[in-house]
C-alpha cells in the first residue's frame, strides 16, 4: 500500500459523542471508528472515510 507508511501511526480517536476509540494501529482503528459510526453514527458512515479517520486519530 503505498503511502501508508508516510502516514504518522495513530491508534486512538475521540468521537465527537464523547467515546474514546483505542486500537493496535492505524488499520485496526479505522476498523474500529468504522464499526463505531455504523453502530452510533449511521448517517455518517458515507462522510467520513479512512482518511477523514486518520486525520481525526491521534
Ligand atoms: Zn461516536
Amino acid at each position: 500500500m503505498a503511502g501508508s507508511a508516510a502516514l504518522a501511526p495513530k491508534s486512538r480517536l475521540h468521537c465527537p459523542c464523547g467515546k474514546y476509540l483505542h486500537a493496535e494501529d492505524s488499520e485496526a482503528l479505522v476498523h474500529l471508528a468504522q464499526a463505531h459510526l455504523a453502530a452510533d453514527h449511521p448517517h455518517l458512515v458515507e462522510a467520513y472515510d479512512r482518511e477523514d479517520i486518520l486525520w481525526m486519530a491521534y
